[in-house]
């Protein structure tokens, strides 16, 4: 993998994330702080956003938009919720 590829991987990535930006202000929501690409071409698997954990270490592994989930974290989170 050449560092071209990577960088031009990271543009297409920025660049969709401002567009993102820009629906999310068109809906009336708040904008997303730019993060870098977890996902960059020539580095590892995905890891969950909540607690950090790789794609190898959980069952399954839950791609939104702009983030990841594991099975952990959405029983943790189902948990939370019913306890309302
Ligand atoms: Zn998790």
């Amino acid at each position: 993998m050449s560092d071209d590829a990577d960088n031009e991987y990271k543009r297409a990535h920025r660049e969709l994330h401002d567009a993102m930006n820009a629906l999310r202000e068109i809906q009336g929501n708040p904008p997303v702080p730019y993060r870098e690409s977890n996902t960059s071409l020539i580095h590892e698997p995905p890891f969950c956003s909540f607690c950090g954990k790789g794609a190898n270490s959980v069952r399954k592994l839950i791609a939104g938009p702009n983030a990841f989930i594991c099975d952990e974290c959405v029983a943790l989170a189902a948990e939370i919720m019913a306890d309302d």
